[in-house]
């Protein structure tokens, strides 16, 4: 079994591996050098546990979501074109049954929580090219939990799941699609968070949605996304969970330590202007979206231990997508959550049974107590998330000085409960953050004698029972490009790339 990787804890293994690498290029004292340095300070970026979110995840139930996934199966097929009048079978049906169990748990929330139904008519897209032969009303579930923190009630955090199926044609509303794994255990899995979480206050809002027409190119999400980014919601990130039910994949591995999380690291809705600063000064590995997958698997080393974020620094599995994606493309960080070796045999299947093999997306194949650890994994990062600080915004490294110091810069939060900031930093070959520092309330701050050449850095926010935010990544701040001497000199915010120094 692959060894996952370690990170913010102590990462003995990683270090071994990194020190073993480097012995060859680089003399051995060198290396070591570096690799102890490393692991004294590593500790340092840890998070702080909160026992309440710890219990959360206790009351998370594997046999709810057995009960759901089953529950999802019997409607026969829920392709987006099936029937959305009939009581027993089809889409319509699994769509009033979802809606109806997130009402039930909204009873518990004391009035924090209302659910909607945020339906559309989907214009056809014929086939070849389009998945939609007729106009189709598509209808997503939406149950908001308000937060109760008048500064961070604004900001927004969506974890999702569709509950769509297809078998093996796209457009064939009359087949049996159980769509077990493919996604009746990610709906299962934001269905048993929002029972747990409801019950629960946190600052900033959560919501839980599950979505139609993803099967039919992302309809029910990009619907969703696009009227948040019409209305300027403040989705700070959001989590797809997508074939999120077995640990066992094609190739025989049973694996339970761990659940894959995509995140893209060259944002992209990047603009050309951003892409100039980032050719002149890194960050292709720093979008929005990766910090929000390393904030992910520090939760994961704090909250669920024995299970593990394996972080995969893509968008999405190859030429693949999800729904997550209408939501990087309009700006919000956003990643995916999916089982590490997946069964194609079990996917986009007509049900059958060929050369002895057994076809189909089948509830017999979804491990339940799996998908109740990645659906912990998720409510430990949503309820961390909501009960910590914004990230820091506009923060900036200030360039105007030639120095081997490393000057930082951002915007106060403005949250009543806040302790103040970290900075974090790494080397800039590490996937992960390595170092923290606490520099309290202040929003300047200068690392001395560490050079921004030679480093990256970000900052987080902290409030005082030790929830962080993700980090922010800076943008430079500094002196006008001397390639564009038409341009009037920077002076303030949003000014562009710093010079390239001879
Ligand atoms: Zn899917």
């Amino acid at each position: 079994m692959k060894e996952p990787l370690a990170v913010i804890r102590p990462p003995v293994a990683l270090l071994t591996m990194l020190a073993l690498l480097l012995i060859p290029l680089t003399c051995e004292t060198h290396a070591q050098r570096r690799s102890n340095a490393r692991a004294r300070t590593a500790a340092g970026a840890r998070m702080t546990r909160d026992p309440e979110i710890a219990r959360m995840l206790a009351e998370i139930d594997a046999r709810n979501i057995e009960r759901t996934i089953r529950k999802l199966v019997s409607f026969g097929t829920r392709n987006t074109l099936s029937a959305q009048d009939d009581p027993k079978r089809g889409i319509g049906a699994a769509r009033d049954w979802l809606y109806s169990e997130f009402q039930q748990i909204a009873q518990t929330s004391g009035g924090r929580m209302s659910v909607e139904k945020q339906a559309y008519t989907q214009a056809a897209q014929p086939p070849p090219r389009g998945r939609v032969p007729t106009a189709t009303v598509v209808t997503n579930i939406v149950a908001t939990l308000k937060g109760t923190q008048a500064e961070s009630v604004n900001r927004v955090y969506v974890v999702s799941g569709h509950y769509d199926s297809i078998c093996t044609s796209t457009i064939d509303a009359k087949c049996d699609a159980p769509g077990a794994n493919d996604d009746g255990s990610g709906t299962a899995a934001v269905l048993e968070m929002a029972r747990v979480m409801a019950r629960h206050e946190f600052d900033a809002t959560i919501i839980f949605m599950t979505v139609a027409g993803e099967e039919q190119s992302l309809l029910g999400s990009t619907h969703f996304a696009e009227v948040a980014k019409q209305q300027h919601m403040n989705i700070e990130a959001m989590f797809t969970n997508d074939i999120i039910g077995s640990s066992l994949g094609a190739t025989g591995v049973r694996d339970r330590r761990e659940v894959r999380v995509f995140s893209e690291g060259v944002p992209s809705n990047e603009t050309e202007q951003e892409a100039n600063t980032r050719r002149g000064t890194g960050g292709e590995n720093d979008a929005p979206s990766r910090q929000l997958a390393r904030f992910i698997k520090e939760v994961a080393a704090t909250y669920t231990p024995g299970f593990d974020a394996w972080l995969v620094y893509r968008r999405d599995r190859y030429l693949r997508g999800g729904d997550h994606i209408p939501f990087l493309e309009r700006g919000y960080a956003a990643v995916r959550f999916t089982e590490p070796n997946e069964n194609y045999n079990h996917q986009h299947q007509n049900a059958r049974v060929e050369n002895g093999i057994q076809y189909g997306d089948l509830p017999e194949f979804v491990d339940f107590a799996y998908v109740a650890q990645v659906a912990r994994l998720n409510a430990a990062a949503l309820a961390s998330l909501a009960r910590a600080p914004a990230r820091p915004k506009n923060v900036l490294i200030l360039t105007q000085r030639l120095t081997n110091d490393t000057d930082l810069k951002w915007d106060a939060n403005n949250e009543p409960d806040l302790a103040g900031y970290e900075i974090v930093w790494r080397d800039t070959t590490s996937p992960v953050w390595t170092n923290a520092r606490f520099v309290g309330r202040v929003t300047t701050y200068t690392m001395p004698g560490m050079s921004k050449d030679n480093y990256f850095f970000g900052v987080r926010a902290v409030d005082r029972a030790g929830h962080r935010s993700p980090v922010s990544y800076p943008k430079p701040l500094g002196r006008q490009q001397r390639e564009n001497p038409s341009n009037p000199p920077a002076s303030g915010a949003g000014a562009n790339t710093p010079p390239p120094v001879p």
